[in-house]
């Protein structure tokens, strides 16, 4: 069950929530923080599951500064109620990266069933925006919102050789769309909080190293690409809302 230590209210340190933070990019955003000065809530969909126990166990040991929650964003009701949890008083979220995403490939346009495109379109598309419409309509200030993107979901840059991810890429860019709603939205109400996009590199995580077929180039560790992502979301500022950057700091077409 969801439940949140004394520690973690009123706390002037920077506050973190990460959205998907059992394995891969998401952990390491959350060892990384770990480091620093730094408050944490971080989700994840079975705190026993065997690839959690590692950090869990370190982070859980710490003082309360890292606190895990419970959220499987293909469920309304648990991204709501991680919302609710994280709505107490004296509390702002100065960074929410909602990392959570799903790659099954092949994923192709010519042969993916109705339920394969489903899956990927309601994990990386809908639960991470609904996720992010309900922390906005809990009032907790937010200050930046990072929707963790990818450079498949560039319609500019669209790659025909990047065969079996067709659902895949249609969920990042459907994701894509609707966060610049999203940021032009806020902006139209004077809300200041930030919406980004990120491309986090080819990284090597269970998603990374799935094998495709095809070389990927310049694949990354975890740590290179989050320790520049940090770098590249604590730096935004409200006039770069609804736009999409890359781990390297460079802004990415749409
Ligand atoms: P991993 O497969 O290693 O980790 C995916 C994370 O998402 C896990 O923590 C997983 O939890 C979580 N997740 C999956 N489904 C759900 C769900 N329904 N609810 C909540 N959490 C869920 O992938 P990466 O770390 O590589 O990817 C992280 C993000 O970066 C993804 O959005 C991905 O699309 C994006 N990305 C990754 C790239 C790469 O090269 N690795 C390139 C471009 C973008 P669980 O352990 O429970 O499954």
């Amino acid at each position: 069950m969801n439940q949140i230590p004394d520690v973690l209210y009123g706390t002037d340190r920077p506050t973190w929530l990460i959205i998907g933070a059992s394995r891969g990019i998401g952990l390491e955003f959350v060892r990384q923080l770990l480091q620093g000065n730094n408050r944490i809530f971080a989700t994840v969909r079975d705190k026993y599951a065997e690839h959690c126990s590692g950090l869990w166990a370190q982070a859980g040991s710490d003082h309360g500064r890292c606190q895990l929650l419970v959220c499987d964003v293909l469920s309304e009701e648990s991204i709501i109620l991680v919302a609710n949890l994280t709505a107490v008083p004296n509390l702002r979220l100065d960074y929410v990266v909602i990392n959570a995403g799903v790659l099954r490939y092949p994923n192709r346009a010519t042969e993916m069933s109705f339920a394969e495109f489903a899956f990927h379109l309601h994990t990386n598309t809908i639960g991470p925006i609904i996720c992010a419409q309900n922390l906005l309509k809990s009032n907790i200030p937010v200050g930046t919102i990072v929707f963790m993107s990818s450079d498949s979901g560039s319609a500019q840059c669209f790659r025909e050789m990047e065969d079996g991810f067709a659902a895949y890429a249609a969920s990042k860019a459907a994701l894509n769309q609707a966060l610049r709603h999203m940021a032009a939205e806020l902006k139209r109400k004077d809300d200041d909080t930030i919406i980004i996009a990120m491309h986090p590199g080819e990284v090597a995580t269970d998603m990374g190293n799935i094998e495709t077929g095809w070389t990927v180039e310049g694949i990354i560790s975890p740590e290179e690409s989050v320790v520049n992502m940090m770098r590249v979301i604590t730096t935004r500022d409200v006039m770069d809302s609804g736009t999409f950057w890359t781990w390297e700091g460079k802004q990415y077409p749409w």
